[in-house]
């Protein structure tokens, strides 16, 4: 990090944004799951929000809706994560709360994949991520405090038959995570990784393959979002939602061989 906080310049004072608020850019903010930790934010009337997504029509009622400053980006573009956070930077001068939500999936057998739907994945799931948490973090770690909030998936964690690429974009996101908390230990600023199960989102008709299994039944939106707040304020590392995912992770940890004969079998 190019400038850790000096401690002898002690602890940096809390908000001092024009209107007194903090500022939190949330990407994919236009629908599903980044749409609704804008309005979970936006009901705390604690933060200034910047929303981005593709979609300036979605964005703009997502914005609408929460008091937030829209940004249409397509982050498949190069240097578009770049552009999104100098110009949130430009604007607020400060964020101090980075939401990653905005993702894309592609559900299918690996040899069938075009290479386009590989780009895409790879670039809006992770480098996109990356490019934007390596433009925000130095002066959340100037600041001497921030959070960045990765949504991961499930598939990162265990692997899913038909998602390779979207799984190890996730699983990429996940050790991305890990890694940068080590650097960023004693800088004040917190790295969240959220592992999400299924969520009733648009995400499955995008992909273009509905997700039809009887369990587990897909949860709402809000219910991640307000996870994702909760994990934010206890400065939490990783979250799991539901909270009994942890356990196919366990056991995929202790016992790998099994954990993938079990999958194989039952998908
Ligand atoms: P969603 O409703 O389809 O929302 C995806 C968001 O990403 C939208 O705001 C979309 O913008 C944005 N986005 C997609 N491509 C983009 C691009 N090229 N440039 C900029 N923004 C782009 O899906 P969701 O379920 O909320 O997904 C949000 C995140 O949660 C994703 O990272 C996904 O992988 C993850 N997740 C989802 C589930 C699930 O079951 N739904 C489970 C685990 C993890 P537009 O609407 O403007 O196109």
């Amino acid at each position: 990090m190019p400038h850790p906080p000096s401690p002898a310049a002690g602890p940096a004072p809390r908000v001092r944004e024009r209107h007194g608020r903090r500022v939190a850019l949330v990407t994919g903010a236009s629908s599903g799951i980044g749409a609704a930790i804008a309005e979970r934010l936006a009901a705390d009337r604690q933060w200034r929000l910047i929303l981005s997504g593709r979609d300036p029509g979605r964005l703009e009622a997502a914005a609408g809706r929460t008091s937030g400053l829209a940004l249409p980006y397509d982050l498949r573009e190069p240097g578009m994560a770049r552009s999104l956070a100098d110009r949130a930077l430009g604007i607020c001068g400060r964020i101090d709360l980075l939401v990653a939500a905005a993702g894309v999936g592609w559900a299918g057998p690996f040899l069938r994949m075009p290479h386009s739907a590989v780009d895409q994945v790879l670039t809006v799931d992770l480098a996109a991520v990356v490019h934007l948490v390596r433009r925000v973090l130095p002066r959340m770690a100037e600041a001497g405090r921030g959070h960045v909030v990765l949504i991961g998936s499930l598939a990162g964690s265990v692997g899913v038959r038909d998602e390779a690429v979207y799984a190890a974009a996730k699983a990429g996101l996940g050790a991305f995570a890990d890694s940068l908390r080590y650097e960023l230990a004693g800088t004040g600023v917190k790295v969240l990784h959220v592992v999400p199960g299924v969520v009733d989102t648009p995400f499955f008709a995008r992909r273009g393959a509905l997700y039809t299994r009887g369990w587990p039944r897909p949860m709402a939106p809000e219910r991640v979002a307000e996870a994702v707040v909760r994990a934010v304020r206890r400065d939490r590392d990783e979250v799991y939602v539901p909270g009994w995912l942890r356990w196919p992770v366990g056991v995929r940890a202790l016992a790998p061989s099994s954990f993938r004969r079990l999958a194989a079998r039952f998908g």
